[in-house]
């Protein structure tokens, strides 16, 4: 990704424009008088989903956040860039050359290639090898369409087949290497995939930035006794695992329609729903969602659904979720209104994360598949984030027992701290407060004083509370929502 690219990605125009002025929503754009020439009706348009921004007044014109901010702060393109990347807290000396450019263009290139190799070996009738992906296939009940859509494909069972392959075409070991298509070792450099059903992962922009292998039956050469049951490209110079989200290039214009974003977790979860007209579904490929991908999402929406099997939803460990919404919304600016203006304000927070539990033991891919209608149920039906919390907490403790009170209070007391918005969170201790029936200035003095010496109701729950584990985090600045999707390898058959 080009700096330009990671800024662009990491600054999100209606924050930025939002500094300078005061913009009001219309419809899925926002509108203010414009900040460059006088007047009094508004003919300043921000669009969030092409990140733009336009004048139709005076000045006729429009652009970006970097033009924005050259016209603003009337600098170069140069300081534009300055400005904008400690803003997105990107180094500039990243910055990279039109050789780099090159070798980048050259990968996608290299995949493309690669891509189509698999998808030809799984079509290939005669390639006995490819049968029990075909098979796989087959038992998942994929169109073909889908199966072309997707550029699904099979990696032979073999070294070199795709490496020779490659190389006939002319492109080098050090480039199919660099592409993350083949490891170089004790047995020289050979195929990274052996045996797999391969799914190609498109950019945004639909560009196959890397690859995800799953598991087939029957034994790869060189596997290991318990094989992962998917194997990714490592990060390279154009995948970027923590900030891309499968079948995005698909479905960025129906999120934008719909004003929403379902994410699951799996390829096959994201594929039947776009084969059943679901086209607003994306998945995190099994990963934690990051904060990247969520920055990612709110260029098309706001509104996010993650869709979670009921095992990882009820797992003790979804309160780290809190952390990546507190860290997504961090860049945003929130005005604190009245105590009435809640439900405007919830309005106003740029995402807004819901979360849909799928009914026990069922994939989003069976549920879309046999009762599709209950998918569309689930999804109008998500819950808000902090809502979810705090019936999954309450419901795992006897409320009538003083010292389960006391545990859902040291529970979800680190979340409702973690509100960067005062009035929200007030909302949310008198809600805590009323559940675990502790005192609400109790509460408050725990949270606006985390530094003292904790007094009160949480500390005989914490003490005696197990350890929680400790979240993975993907990088410093951010936090993951790994347990959210603890259970990717565990589940079948996805
Ligand atoms: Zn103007």
């Amino acid at each position: 990704m080009s700096v330009v690219e990671e800024i662009k990605q990491r600054v999100d125009i209606v924050d930025l424009v939002s500094q300078y002025v005061t913009l009001k929503r219309a419809g899925h754009n926002y509108m203010a008088p414009c900040p460059f020439h006088a007047e009094r009706t508004p003919s300043f348009h921000v669009s969030p989903a092409r990140q733009s921004w336009h004048c139709f007044g005076a000045c006729g014109t429009g652009g970006d956040i970097f033009s924005f901010i050259m016209k603003k702060e009337e600098v170069e393109f140069r300081d534009a860039l300055r400005i904008l990347a400690e803003r997105a807290g990107v180094e500039l000396d990243q910055r990279r050359d039109p050789q780099e450019d090159a070798r980048r263009a050259r990968l996608f290139e290299v995949n493309e290639t690669a891509a189509a190799f698999f998808h030809a070996q799984l079509l290939d009738a005669g390639a006995t090898a490819a049968e029990s992906a075909r098979e796989y296939i087959a038992g998942r009940h994929l169109a073909a369409k889908s199966v072309e859509q997707f550029q699904l494909g099979y990696a032979p069972n073999s070294w070199q087949a795709l490496t020779d392959h490659l190389a006939s075409r002319g492109v080098s070991n050090a480039e199919i290497v660099a592409a993350g298509l083949a490891i170089e070792g004790d047995r020289g450099v050979h195929d990274r995939f052996r045996h797999r059903l391969m799914f190609p992962i498109r950019d945004e922009r639909g560009r196959v930035a890397g690859f995800g292998g799953r598991l087939l039956p029957g034994e790869a050469l060189g596997a290991v006794e318990h094989p992962a049951k998917y194997v990714n490209t490592p990060q390279t110079p154009i995948f970027d695992k923590g900030a891309i989200l499968y079948a995005l290039d698909l479905a960025r214009d129906a999120i934008r329609s719909e004003g929403r974003a379902v994410i699951v977790e799996g390829y096959m979860d994201a594929i039947a729903a776009h084969e059943h007209g679901f086209g607003n579904v994306v998945a995190s490929m099994g990963t934690a969602l990051t904060e990247r991908q969520v920055m990612v999402l709110k260029h098309h929406t706001r509104n996010l659904v993650l869709a979670l099997d009921a095992d990882a939803a009820g797992a003790e460990g979804m309160l780290r979720g809190g952390d990546v919404l507190d860290t997504a919304l961090e860049h945003e600016n929130v005005p604190v209104p009245d105590w009435r203006g809640i439900v405007r304000m919830q309005e106003k927070l740029a995402a807004d994360i819901r979360v849909l539990v799928m009914p026990g033991g069922q994939d989003p891919d069976d549920v879309i598949r046999n009762q599709p209608e209950l998918w569309v149920e689930l999804v109008n039906g998500a819950r808000p984030f902090l809502d979810f919390q705090f019936d999954a907490v309450a419901s795992k403790h006897d409320l009538d027992v003083p010292r389960e009170r006391s545990a859902v209070s040291s529970e979800l007391l680190p979340l409702v701290a973690a509100i960067p918005d005062r009035v929200l969170q007030s909302h949310y201790l008198q809600r805590l407060a009323r559940l675990a029936q502790v005192d609400e200035s109790t509460l408050r003095l725990e949270v606006r004083q985390p530094a003292r010496a904790r007094t009160g109701p949480a500390v005989a729950a914490e003490a005696s509370a197990p350890r929680r584990q400790q979240t993975p985090r993907d990088r410093p600045e951010e936090f993951c929502l790994a347990l959210l999707f603890r259970y990717p390898v565990a589940r079948a058959g996805g």
